[in-house]
């Protein structure tokens, strides 16, 4: 048996693999996987048949029953390509009372106190389970962690209570906005622009798209928020555009135009109502550019789909969480997570890791000493509950 790391130990290794999402992160899910057996549990990886170069693992502890409390995070990390940092980004760094490294924060931090824990009840044995579920592609749309729910159901008893451990400050999470994003391309008709009533330009065209999206904002904005709703921060649905390129030169109509379409949907409302609003605009659109031309038309895609984290009446993991950080308050956060996803396949979910998501994603990165020591204890107590 090998010897038994401590959490800042695991982060370290845990970091020092550049899981960047783009890349494989076969690596580090070699080192769990090992890891984890030179304790004697079981680990299960599943590869992505599409993407072969990644993969999930998961595990389960304790008696082979249902009802297992789930200790969710994700492997990959983004980029760190122009940020300017002062350490290694895959080196962890202590200075000042903090842990520099990408992903200490977002969120090999809890990844790492997750495996410590798995072992220390598997060490100590506990009444009641506790399963270990480490995605991929969260960074780029959650889009690793449904299949990887599925898998972990053919595999282990189902769990009941998922503790995503997303940075909150060790603070109980219990909402989250829906996001649903759609790539949009537009396909206009090129002539000169003096001409441009002959032809159909897609920057223009996706124009029309775009300011029907601000008008919605103001809509929404304007509306009176449920009770759920007045949580968030905004407390309404935004309807976004982050990326837009286009066009050729200044002088002729552009043949294409590419946009990301994003909706942050809140509880309440239904991402598919805002697809088929959007959908209908974007037909009324294509039927007038296709009247100048018929070649011209609006190709749609969805990039990513992330079920909000609806609060839960009497939730079971809220509760664990709440009774193991003592954290009374109510917290919902408008970014989304996979909290939503294991939500929507019938766990109870919550949110609940070290540090601050203002850190996430940052050039010197990091997740401060006394986080990651509330994490340690958290994970203590968790381990104790699950013994008893
Ligand atoms: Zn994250």
């Amino acid at each position: 048996m090998s010897p038994v790391l401590s959490p800042l130990q695991i982060m370290e290794r845990l970091v020092a693999f550049p899981t960047v999402s783009r890349d494989t992160n076969l690596p580090l899910v070699d080192w769990v996987q090992a890891y984890l057996d030179s304790h004697g549990i079981v680990s299960h990886r599943w590869v992505d048949p599409d993407q072969p170069h990644k993969a999930a693992v998961f595990a389960h502890v304790g008696p082979m029953v249902e009802g297992a409390v789930v200790l969710s995070g994700h492997t990959d990390v983004v980029p760190v390509d122009g940020q300017p940092w002062d350490s290694d980004p895959f080196t962890v760094v202590e200075r000042d009372g903090k842990y520099f490294g990408r992903g200490t924060c977002d969120m090999k931090g809890f990844d790492a106190l997750a495996i410590w824990a798995l072992v220390e009840a598997h060490r100590r044995g506990v009444a009641r389970p506790l399963q270990l579920a480490l995605s991929f592609d969260e960074e780029i749309g959650c889009t690793g962690a449904p299949p990887m729910i599925v898998e972990m159901q053919k595999h282990l008893p189902k769990g009941s209570a998922a503790i995503i451990g997303e940075p909150s400050m060790m603070g109980a999470v219990t909402g989250h906005k829906g996001g649903v994003g759609y790539r949009t391309h537009m396909v206009g008709f090129e002539v000169h622009s003096s001409l441009m009533h002959t032809g159909v330009s897609a920057i223009m065209q996706g124009a029309r798209l775009i300011d029907w999206a601000n008008q919605r904002n103001i809509e929404n904005m304007a509306k009176a928020p449920g009770e759920i709703q007045a949580l968030f921060n905004p407390p309404f649905t935004t309807c976004h555009v982050g990326m837009i390129s286009g066009g050729t030169a200044h002088n002729i109509t552009a043949k294409d135009c590419e946009f990301m379409m994003d909706f942050r949907v809140v509880p309440g409302e239904q991402a598919a109502d805002w697809e088929a609003a959007y959908l209908a605009k974007v037909k009324e659109v294509e039927a007038e550019m296709q009247a100048v031309h018929p070649d011209a038309r609006i190709e749609i895609t969805q990039s990513f789909d992330v079920p909000a984290l609806v609060p839960e009446e009497a939730g079971e993991a809220e509760a664990l969480v709440r009774a193991l950080t003592g954290d009374n308050a109510t917290h919902v956060v408008s970014y989304g997570t996979e909290a939503g996803q294991f939500q929507a396949a019938g766990y109870s979910a919550v949110i609940c890791g070290p540090g601050d998501i203002a850190q996430a994603h940052q050039p010197n990165e990091f997740v401060t000493v006394a986080q990651f020591n509330a994490g340690h204890a958290f994970m203590t107590r968790l381990v104790d509950r699950l013994a008893d």
